[in-house]
């Protein structure tokens, strides 16, 4: 099969249609990190989803919608404080996980009678949504465990030859997966943290929890019990204090003829003058932005990454750090593909 990958010009959404309506998976931009859709209604389309990611059974998938409008056939029912955030921030980089009224394929949520349900802001997205008439199921468009995807080459590289196209939009300007906040009880509770943070779901709901899976406990959200994000060459990751240590290792690597590389924050970058580096910037947002196509570029270029953790660790951080800690393998059981 020839991967097409089409911008948003003449013919784009017909395209599209037409694949969506065949039962095809389409990759398409969004704001947060490139998805990998099919028609949700239907169960073939989203079992092909999970057969092309090689995505493990029970990790479900978040549905995609144009409107906010075409949100409230899918769920059984809202907490007031859920129909203020989705006012707040939808279209953009929240999921909400609601009672399922069961409409859509039951592989997409892989047996739970809950719904993660999204709209997306980005243009390329929205006007697919509108084009396609349809809930669109989509991980991001990575192959399991891989890196998660923010360029319409970076979905190329996984997928070429298996899906017929790829909605390019450029670069993803949020650059992380979107918020998961379940909305099922009587406070917001955040599975996954993303570019709505905490403390802004607070600002409106009034209060917001972290949802944290205790020893033992099946995780509320499946995926975050898969490693993730992983860059395809050796990793290790240090605390700024243990810089030293770094060093040390870069050195040894390079003495034996390997190519280290370190990805850590502006600031820190400069004081590895010398050494090959590649740098996250120095703010939340702009580390978001980064991470993803820096973790990919690492794995072309070095074949030891050594990723130094960011010193702020709140907001927009909280996420960023919870993707760098499962890519360089320091957490595991709290991600997913
Ligand atoms: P991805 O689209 O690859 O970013 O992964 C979707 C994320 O949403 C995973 O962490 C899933 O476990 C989570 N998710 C999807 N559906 C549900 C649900 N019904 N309940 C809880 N978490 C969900
Ligand atoms: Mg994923």
């Amino acid at each position: 099969m020839e991967t097409q990958i089409v911008s948003r010009s003449h013919g784009w959404l017909e395209l599209a249609k037409k694949y969506i309506e065949a039962g095809e998976v389409v990759a398409f931009h969004t704001e947060t990190v490139y998805g990998l859709g099919a028609n949700a209604l239907s169960d073939e389309a989203v079992l092909k989803i999970f057969e092309l990611k090689g995505r493990p059974a029970d990790n479900p998938l978040i549905v995609h919608v144009h409107r906010e409008y075409d949100i409230s056939p899918l769920i059984d029912s809202e907490p007031s404080y859920a129909a203020a955030l989705r006012r707040a921030f939808l279209p953009g980089p929240l999921t909400m996980v609601y009672p399922s009224t069961g409409k859509v394929s039951k592989h997409v949520s892989c047996g739970l009678n809950t719904l993660a349900i999204r709209v997306p802001s980005s243009p390329t997205a929205q006007e697919f949504l509108k084009a396609v008439d349809l809930p669109i199921a989509a991980p991001s468009a990575n192959l399991s465990k891989h890196v998660s995807p923010v360029s319409a080459r970076h979905v190329y590289e996984d997928f070429s030859g298996k899906i017929p196209l790829i909605l390019d939009g450029g670069a993803c300007s949020g650059g992380i997966e979107s918020t998961v906040l379940d909305c099922t009880g009587e406070v917001p509770q955040i599975l996954r943290e993303g570019l709505v943070t905490r403390e802004m779901i607070s600002s409106v709901a009034g209060e917001c929890v972290i949802y944290h899976a205790q020893k033992g406990e099946k995780p509320k959200s499946p995926g975050m019990a898969y490693k993730h994000y992983s860059p395809r060459c050796k990793t290790a990751f240090f605390n700024e204090d243990r810089l030293d240590e770094a060093v040390s290792l870069y050195n040894e690597a390079e003495k034996k003829g390997e190519t280290p590389c370190f990805l850590c924050e502006s600031d820190v970058c400069a004081l590895l003058h010398g050494f090959r580096t590649l740098d996250l910037g120095g703010t939340g947002e702009v580390m978001a932005q980064r991470l993803y196509d820096l973790l990919r570029k690492g794995e072309k270029t070095a074949t030891l990454l050594i990723g130094v953790e960011p010193k702020e660790k709140g907001g927009v951080m909280a996420g960023v750090l919870n993707r760098m800690r499962r890519a360089f393998g320091v957490e595991h059981g709290t991600e997913e593909s």
